[in-house]
């Protein structure tokens, strides 16, 4: 059970949660695979800018049928780590009944069924570790150490949990947004108490926050697909459970970023929210309750975690059925394909970092692939801008954001086309280049499609 963020009086955050990472392939290309089941490939077609349209592969997937590797869906599967195990298990049955176990479970099991839908998948974590340090002798933990991601100056564990549980949620954000991930889906299990004594009840409910400019359009049909997948999944259990549907609660993890007149519980603090927030659609999945023990049996199971995971692809698919404008980046240069697993860099501060331009690039190749349900209307543009920064992207578009001289063809739905991204690369301190589709004045961020971002230099 996560913490949620009231809006004008912020109060302070207490989600403890762990996660994990592995390297990235040097170049990138759509997998071949996805191929497989495609129907037979439609000849590549000259645009009115000359460059290639290379048409949708087509496919048997439920989850996106068009091109389904275009898709990377992230999972969160919450808490993990010595010293997280998520919610008290009122059964005392050990590790294997704690609220981690079960989330990794069915995050796996998630991964899976995706995976045979030809879907890409970025894990917060897939083993039980945390990302943003797990070290406390007191508690027998001597896992990483710890690391200041979110840039309040502060690491390690302290009676709160506060700062640990900060860095790590920033950390898992930091994930997708650099994975460029379509989707978050953070998975976790209830425990609900009145007056510290369990309640025997069992129900599925989903979070969403309706104040990112994508909101209310997507992160809200998100969370009442991912509702409804579960939910039904689950409607055929031997007893009673409750369906309590969705609710715009911004808890820290898909919470929209810490914005000027924001305030917290705590007076002085300002960290009780995301300084660098989810740049995709993200839910927070409650899927079931441990304080019922039939429920936690099920929730234990692999048929309980696979009918949960099952329930959470069939969301997925409406979701993606339903999603009309949405574009994929991946820049033709090492790190900067969108939907790999990034690389954790070293040192105590962020693990996650936006690719570097090769030195003396004077221009980039770039797929763009039309991820969405919509054809593209004709006449988009790509906006870029740099911002001088230290951080490892940015949280927001720069202040000047420049048409580019590249014509977009309107890509059909699954449709991709490569495109030479011309760069002035800036010399000197470090600066980052936020590149996004537009429609008329309509950036594509605002639809919950993440900006490519590329750094001029690896030195941070
Ligand atoms: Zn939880």
């Amino acid at each position: 059970m996560p913490f949620p963020v009231p809006r004008v009086i912020v109060a302070a955050i207490l989600l403890l949660l762990t996660a994990c990472g592995s390297t990235p392939p040097p170049v990138p290309s759509l997998p071949a695979s996805s191929r497989t089941d495609a129907s037979p490939a439609a000849t590549p077609t000259a645009s009115a800018g000359g460059s290639v349209i290379v048409p949708a592969p087509g496919s048997s997937s439920e989850v996106y049928r068009p091109n389904p590797s275009a898709i990377t869906v992230a999972i969160d599967p919450g808490h993990g780590g010595c010293l997280d195990w998520g919610v008290p298990d009122p059964s005392q049955r050990g590790i294997a009944y704690s609220e981690k176990a079960m989330t990794l479970g069915i995050g796996l099991q998630l991964r899976k069924l995706l995976e045979a839908q030809r879907i890409g998948v970025v894990m917060t974590r897939d083993e039980d570790v945390a990302l943003a340090g797990d070290r406390d002798a007191a508690h027998g933990c001597d896992g990483p150490p710890w690391r200041d991601v979110d840039g309040d100056g502060k690491a390690g564990f302290e009676q709160t949990g506060r700062i640990r549980t900060r860095d790590e949620l920033q950390a898992r954000i930091d994930l997708a947004n650099v994975a460029r991930a379509d989707v978050l889906v953070s998975i976790h299990i209830n425990s609900p108490t009145e007056n510290g004594v369990p309640v025997k009840v069992a129900f599925s409910e989903t979070y969403y926050d309706d104040e990112t400019p994508w909101g209310v359009d997507r992160s809200d049909r998100l969370a009442e697909a991912v509702q409804h997948g579960v939910a039904s999944a689950l409607r055929h259990v031997s007893y009673d459970r409750q369906d309590r549907g969705v609710e715009a609660r911004a808890f820290y993890l898909i919470a929209r970023q810490w914005a000027k007149g924001d305030s917290c519980t705590t007076a002085g603090d300002t960290w009780c929210v995301p300084h660098r927030g989810l740049q995709e659609p993200g839910v927070l999945s409650e899927v079931g309750s441990i304080s019922l023990k039939a429920e936690q049996n099920m929730l234990v199971s692999e048929a309980g975690q696979h009918t949960i995971a099952q329930g959470i692809v069939d969301g997925l698919a409406t979701f993606f059925a339903d999603r009309d404008l949405a574009v994929r980046y991946d820049a033709l240069i090492p790190g900067g394909a969108a939907g790999q697993q990034p690389a954790a860099a070293g040192g105590d501060g962020p693990l996650y970092w936006a690719a570097v331009v090769p030195r003396d690039a004077t221009s980039v190749p770039l797929r763009l692939t039309n991820s969405g349900s919509a054809p593209w209307p004709a006449e988009l543009r790509l906006l870029a801008g740099w911002q001088a920064s230290d951080q490892p992207y940015l949280a927001a578009a720069p202040d000047d954001l420049r048409p580019l001289d590249v014509t977009v063809p309107a890509l059909a739905p699954g449709e991709s086309v490569e495109v030479t991204l011309p760069l002035t690369v800036p010399d000197g301190a470090r600066q980052l280049s936020w590149i996004t589709l537009a429609s008329g004045s309509t950036p594509f961020t605002e639809h919950g499609s993440p900006a490519l971002q590329l750094a001029n230099t690896a030195n941070r």
